[in-house]
């Protein structure tokens, strides 16, 4: 069965081409829940509140929410 709260929760994505690999979202996530790897970080989305801190942080806008709106799961 699909954890639809798990599905629903804003995490954060990737336009992996624009990705620098700089750490700027690994530095500014209160939660840890970028992993620090000898290239691009890596997300631990278990470990991602949404708060969208990276995001903000990131100088080549290479992140962003999914328009959750139109998710496929009901409200
Ligand atoms: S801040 Fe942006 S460019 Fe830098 S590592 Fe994170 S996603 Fe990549
Ligand atoms: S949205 Fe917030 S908690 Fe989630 S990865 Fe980005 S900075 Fe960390």
């Amino acid at each position: 069965m699909t954890d639809i709260t798990y599905e629903k929760r804003k995490i954060p994505e990737r336009h992996i081409t624009r990705c620098v690999g700089c750490d700027a979202c690994v530095r500014a996530c209160p939660t840890r829940a970028w992993l620090d790897t000898s290239e691009r970080p890596l997300l631990k989305p278990e470990l991602c509140d949404g708060c969208g801190l990276c995001i903000i942080a990131c100088p080549n806008d290479a992140l962003f929410f999914p328009d959750v709106s139109n998710s496929r799961f009901p409200e």
